[in-house]
């Protein structure tokens, strides 16, 4: 099979679908890669890079895409990419569908086979091709928030670990799932006194099963939440009610009560944001002001560090990439029900339901 990658064209999108690594893992499954020329340069790849692992560099993405019986991306096709599908072709990529209808009317009239990252599953009902992104983005939150704290970023001026005779922050994450347990590992590892909150009991018990002391669990009951918020210097909003915009949890009256200076990450920006004066920023201009509380509310955060973005999201995609390849993608969703989820359009078909029901189209 011919496997084409073209380089991202959505603003501010730096990963790049496929990493060397998987390029020469898909060569040495007998398979030709087609790369364009710069594809990689934001994620810090050079085309030597894809060519030492055995890849082809094509001049343009017209190149990739008339070529390739499977182009493998990172975002959603945009309107100049879809001219470009075909009929037969397979795109593995995000899509999110449900809330875009002209991408999805013109992926259905492309009659190309499209295979969605974030509804591919695993056995455990996870998303293994979303949890790389919530991974990193967890992981840069006590990051990004220890420099909003700083004083000259209109933060509080404390310090994460604190020092010697000097308590470090408190930080509150709210929502224990994957942002959630690495924004509090990453935070308690930088020194913070760090507390998780979550609605499901089994997930805290889970998370105090795992990381003992090395943060405090509480349930998130309306109380809970604003008790522990009055004390924090930092608040990281990670929860997720699948299918459904996130919940408003501290409210704009409330900010009256925090500490002034305190940070809020609201990594949950992406499903409208957790706290009800979020409002989604980008990396150019992270953070904003209300009442003397700084928001941070980037909603594409694993864009920071799209290097370490695209290797882990490489990770992930590479076994699904190399079985699509090997077995063609109807053997490959015939032996994997978890890869079959993935499908959201083919030969002129919408396939994935929720998406049919979002958008009013027959699945
Ligand atoms: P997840 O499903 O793994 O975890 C969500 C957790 O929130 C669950 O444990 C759930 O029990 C908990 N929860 C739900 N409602 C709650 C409530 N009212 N109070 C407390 N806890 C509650 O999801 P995830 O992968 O950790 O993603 C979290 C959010 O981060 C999602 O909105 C996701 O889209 C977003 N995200 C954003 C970025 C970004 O760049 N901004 C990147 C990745 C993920």
């Amino acid at each position: 099979m011919i496997i084409g990658c073209p380089k991202e064209i959505k603003p501010q999108e730096f990963r790049v679908g496929m990493t060397p690594n998987a390029a020469g893992e898909a060569v040495a499954h007998g398979h030709r890669v087609l790369i364009e020329t710069g594809a990689g340069k934001g994620a810090g790849f050079e085309d030597s890079d894809y060519t030492d692992a055995g890849a082809e560099i094509a001049a343009t993405a017209a190149d990739v895409f008339s070529t390739a019986d499977m182009i493998v991306k990172v975002k959603e096709p945009q309107a100049g990419e879809r001219r470009m599908l075909r009929e037969g072709q397979v795109l593995f990529t995000y899509l999110h569908l449900a809330p875009d209808p002209e991408q999805t009317r013109d992926l259905i009239a492309s009659g190309a086979t499209c295979i969605a990252y974030e509804t591919v599953t695993d056995d455990r009902g996870g998303l293994p091709l979303l949890a790389p992104m919530s991974e990193v983005a967890g992981r840069l939150a006590p990051q990004v928030g220890a420099w909003t704290l700083q004083k000259a970023n209109g933060g509080r001026g404390v310090l994460m670990g604190g020092v010697p005779g000097v308590g470090p922050a408190r930080v509150l994450v709210i929502g224990g799932g994957v942002v959630g347990t690495h924004a509090a590992r990453i935070a308690a590892g930088m020194g913070a006194d760090v507390t998780v909150l979550d609605r499901s009991l089994a997930r805290l018990r889970y998370l105090d099963d795992v990381f003992g002391q090395q943060f405090k669990t509480s349930y998130a009951s309306a109380g809970n939440t604003i008790e522990l918020a009055r004390a924090a210097d930092m608040i990281v909003g990670a929860v997720l009610i699948p299918g459904a915009a996130a919940p408003k949890l501290i409210s704009r009256a409330q900010l009256s009560e925090l500490k002034p200076g305190a940070a809020l990450v609201d990594v949950a920006i992406d499903q409208g944001g957790c706290f009800e004066t979020s409002r989604a920023t980008t990396h150019q201009d992270p953070v904003y002001d209300v009442d003397d509380i700084m928001h941070y509310c980037v909603a594409n955060m694993p864009g920071a560090v799209a290097r370490t973005s695209t290797i882990a999201l490489g990770n992930a995609t590479m076994p699904f990439m190399l079985a699509l390849a090997d077995k063609g993608w109807k053997q490959a969703c015939l032996d994997d029900p978890h890869l079959l989820d993935g499908l959201n359009v083919h030969a002129g078909q919408l396939t994935y339901f929720a998406v049919g029901k979002a958008l009013g189209i027959d699945v």
